[in-house]
């Protein structure tokens, strides 16, 4: 690319940027610097008006045919998106007039963009950085009310500023370290100056470090919460997912045993993305070799779920005729799930206890029920689900957190490594200046590699590697 550029040669590209298959109107997107000419040859727009939708018969530059009329936009570089001058043409979206124009800009030898080639060369262009790049794809993505709202937050350049800021404090700071070598004869205004950048190092590291113990917040919303329903079998965990998911996605039969495997699917709760899943039932004795592989998958799977929805069945508590901390600590145990959630002093993780089938008990035990911290439901007759649904919604806002009202959350696997490398090189000039002797210059080294691992999450610094993993996750078009 950079060469390319050099040359000044870089193509002219172009691709349907709306959706595929038919629709009222598709876009279809120009940039290079050859651009221009898809308005000079296909519209007879000579000097347009930038940003400003002129509506024109649009035709093949070498037939003259006119392909439709619609809208045509000039978007002169480097105030549009990818930098260049760009052109936007809105069409009807009938699939012979996209394969007409497409045909035409061929002929003007453009050529077809590769996916995410726009933004990539946004990028290259420096009007977005990797974390909005990222913030863009996943806006793209977003299934979500919660996953919008932290992707155009992070499109936004919200992560950038952090980030960039970060960068600026360990840059000043390395002046201030590079002006002590320099003139360390001056012990005594010059030590000055070393403490005071000490201590601004201190305070970063505190900063990062709160940022990277966010508990993957940011990610989790990312790519979704994993959720396990887990119980006895009959309980009405497969009932629970056909709720929560809105259909019959799940077998449900009074066998117990139904459910043999995980079975996942994704839901939107309350605006959260959740992979549901659905889990064989935890009998105590059985001598079924499916059905003893299917617990040994449910218990690992809730061992790494991010929450876990623990059912019960009413009237088996009610049989039991104990009080229910006394009952849950025993289903726990009988479960072998005490280990992954502790019941001695309340939940030691993310768990939310749903007594089910309330359907089939007494008006005196529901009270009894409302008690303690459990959702009562049934599962028959929907009782208790507005409830259900505001115990869920909590549980998501502390998993998630809340992107519109928190600090910016890390979404990515990608900062948290670089994150980590950055302190570890902090901690490491810390600990060099604090020794008796040793070399400023090597210790100062540290400041710069901590700032390299900064610049690598905004892509000061980026290896082809990475660029290619966060463009190809772009459609064509974008
Ligand atoms: P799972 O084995 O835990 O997945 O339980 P299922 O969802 O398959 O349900 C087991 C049986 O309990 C089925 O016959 C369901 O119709 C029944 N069931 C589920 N929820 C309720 C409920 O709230 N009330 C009553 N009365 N029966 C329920
Ligand atoms: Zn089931």
């Amino acid at each position: 690319i950079l060469l390319t550029r050099m040359n000044g040669t870089l193509s002219t590209i172009y691709a349907l940027s709306s959706g595929q298959g038919k629709c009222g109107v598709a876009v279809v997107r120009v940039s290079g610097s050859a651009a221009i000419e898809a308005l000079r040859k296909m519209t007879n727009l000579t000097n347009p008006e930038p940003r400003r939708a002129f509506l024109r018969k649009i035709f093949d530059p070498v037939t003259r045919d006119v392909i439709d009329k619609g809208l045509c936009l000039w978007f002169p570089g480097p105030t549009s998106f990818t930098g260049e001058d760009s052109v936007e043409f809105q069409v009807h979206g009938g699939s012979a007039i996209l394969q007409a124009i497409m045909s035409a800009l061929g002929k003007l030898k453009f050529r077809p963009a590769e996916p995410g080639e726009f933004t990539k060369r946004a990028f290259y262009n420096g009007k977005l950085d990797l974390t909005e790049i990222e913030g863009l794809a996943d806006l793209i993505h977003a299934e979500t009310e919660q996953q919008r709202k932290q992707a155009l937050l992070q499109a936004d350049g919200n992560l950038k500023k952090l980030y960039n800021n970060w960068k600026a404090i360990l840059s000043k700071s390395l002046a201030h370290i590079e002006a002590y070598i320099d003139f360390s004869e001056d012990d005594n205004l010059e030590g000055n100056i070393l403490t005071i950048t000490n201590q601004t190092i201190k305070d970063l590291i505190s900063m990062i470090s709160k940022h990277l113990a966010d508990g993957r917040k940011g990610e989790i919303l990312r790519v979704g919460v994993r959720t396990a329903i887990i119980g006895r079998p009959n309980v009405g965990k497969s009932s629970l997912m056909n709720y929560l998911v809105q259909r019959n996605a799940v077998i449900v039969t009074p066998i117990a045993g139904t459910t043999r495997d995980v079975v996942e699917l994704n839901a939107n709760i309350c605006g959260y993305p959740v992979i549901l899943a659905d889990t064989a039932g935890l009998a105590e004795r059985t001598q079924d070799i499916v059905e003893i592989e299917g617990i040994r998958r449910a218990k690992g799977y809730a061992k790494h779920a991010d929450l876990i929805i623990l059912m019960i069945d009413a009237s088996s508590f009610v049989a039991s005729q104990l009080d229910f901390p006394e009952y849950l600590k025993n289903y726990i145990n009988q479960l072998e799930m005490s280990e992954i959630i502790s019941a001695d002093n309340g939940l030691s993780r993310n768990c939310v206890i749903v007594v089910n089938k309330t359907d089939l008990i007494e008006e005196e035990v529901k009270k009894e029920l409302r008690k303690i911290e459990a959702v009562s439901i049934s599962c028959t007759t929907e009782e208790g689900f507005g409830e259900l649904m505001e115990s869920l919604e909590k549980k998501f806002q502390t998993i998630c957190g809340n992107p519109s009202r928190e600090d910016p959350t890390i979404s990515q696997a990608r900062h948290r490594t670089h994150l980590t490398n950055c302190v570890e090189y902090l901690e490491k000039y810390l600990e060099m200046s604090s020794r008796e002797k040793y070399d400023m210059v090597i210790a100062a080294q540290q400041i710069r590699n901590a700032m390299r691992e900064l610049g690598k999450i905004t892509g000061d610094i980026s290896t082809e590697e990475i660029l290619d993993i966060i463009f190809t996750s772009f459609c064509i078009g974008k």
